[in-house]
């Protein structure tokens, strides 16, 4: 019997498991596979130091500047080397199980090679997890259940908390690590916006190496074959300008979906479970950005639980603290107001976005408001918006 049980071991997983642990509770976390790569660009913000100190000592490589690009190719940089920490850009292999070591080491165990598929009932309440292994099926038992298996998860539907994903609330995304000699800044990453709800990015990684991909937003999926924007992509001219050689290596390559819609409010809690990390809709609905957010509501999610196990009561009542948490809700503020941008921007194929970057150009205070919207989900302030509506 375990205090608490934990599906899936990516950022928002291990951070929940790790202060859990830390705290002395007996922590199940539950992976289905710790060799696969999750499909991903890799960046993290700063923020993320405030939680993983230890990642000072990796050597991940380290960014100091962003370039964005609007579809029409205006563009801004904006360097932050003496203004606050560096970014990472970080092969989503390694980062996973670095923080899943952390989790362990602090005493969680780590139960691989377990794919979570269902809840073991009793009298209508949940009491564990049910997972596929190799050689059959497996039980585990715990007073507080944590759903951090992401996009796919079968548990979050199976809880009543969350429906199947309608493609208006998703983003799909497809991307590689490549490898071969190339002109990209490597203290810089780029994105590039679309004239539709989407972007291509450019990420620098150590020796030669680089991330690149691509995203479609929401119901512009209908319209876009991912597949088709991600070669158009990588053959653009205005890309082809990094990459003078005929030749690259594609790594590793990979497409997966990611939420669109900020926090899923409705279906944070219930009864002895509670949601995090994708699952829950802890990503900027502009800027796909969620290791960060993810990591947060896991920490928060574990307070959250050592409090209700303290108390002796996991009802829900007790842990509606997840959702109320100031934190949580600044997030879920901040990933509000970014949506309400998302169309704004994109609207008459993306030129108010063009807009955005023009005042930019100019306007110093306007691109570090832009520059935070974009790279730590702030919200817009009410001045940056007023601006935006008055520029012709
Ligand atoms: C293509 C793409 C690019 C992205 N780029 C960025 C970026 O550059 N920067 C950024 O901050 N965010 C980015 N994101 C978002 C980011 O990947 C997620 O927000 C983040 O990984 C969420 O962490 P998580 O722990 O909630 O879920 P995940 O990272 O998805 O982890 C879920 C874990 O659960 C495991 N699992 C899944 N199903 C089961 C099961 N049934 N049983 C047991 N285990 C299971 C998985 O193996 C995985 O380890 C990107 C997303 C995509 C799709």
């Amino acid at each position: 019997m375990y205090d608490v049980i934990i599906s899936g071991a990516g950022p928002a997983g291990s951070k929940c498991a790790e202060i859990l642990a830390k705290s002395g509770f007996n922590v199940a976390l539950i992976e289905k596979d710790t060799s696969w790569r999750k499909p991903c660009g890799g960046a993290v913000n700063s923020r993320i130091f405030k939680y993983y100190p230890q990642l000072r000592r990796m050597d991940f490589h380290r960014i100091n500047g962003i370039k964005i690009y609007s579809a029409d190719f205006h563009n801004f940089e904006y360097r932050w080397r003496d203004i606050m920490d560096y970014s990472l850009h970080v092969d989503r292999l390694k980062f996973d199980n670095f923080l899943r070591d952390i989790a362990v080491d602090a005493g969680a165990e780590l139960f691989d090679n377990n794919l979570s598929y269902d809840f073991i009932t009793k009298e209508n309440s949940r009491i564990g997890i049910k997972t596929k292994i190799s050689s059959g099926i497996q039980e585990y038992k715990g007073k507080i259940i944590i759903i951090a298996d992401g996009m796919s998860s079968k548990l979050a539907r199976k809880s009543g908390l969350k429906k199947q994903w309608k493609i208006e609330e998703i983003g799909n995304a497809k991307c590689a690590i490549m490898e071969g000699e190339n002109n990209l800044d490597k203290e810089v990453m780029s994105l590039f916006f679309k004239s539709y709800k989407g972007y291509g990015w450019l990420f620098p990684l150590e020796d030669n190496k680089f991330n690149m991909g691509c995203g479609i937003i929401g119901e512009d999926n209908l319209k876009y074959n991912l597949n088709q924007i991600y070669r158009e992509f990588w053959n653009d001219p205005n890309i082809k300008k990094f990459f003078p050689k005929k030749n690259y290596r594609k790594i590793w390559e990979g497409a997966y979906p990611l939420p669109s819609q900020g926090v899923l409010e409705k279906s944070l809690y219930g009864d002895n479970i509670m949601l995090i990390g994708d699952i829950a809709g802890f990503v900027s609905p502009i800027s796909g950005e969620g290791i960060c957010a993810s990591v947060v509501s896991g920490k928060v999610a574990a307070e959250t639980a050592i409090n209700a196990l303290e108390k002796e009561d996991v009802s829900k009542q007790t842990l509606k603290n997840y959702k109320f948490n100031p934190t949580i809700k600044k997030i879920s503020r901040g990933f509000k107001l970014t949506l309400s941008l998302v169309d704004f921007c994109f609207e008459n194929q993306g030129q108010n976005l063009s807009k955005m970057f023009k005042i930019a150009e100019y306007d110093d205070d306007f691109r570090e408001k832009l520059v935070n919207m974009f790279l730590f989900s702030e919200a817009p302030s009410k001045d940056f918006i007023m601006k935006l509506k008055s520029e012709k």
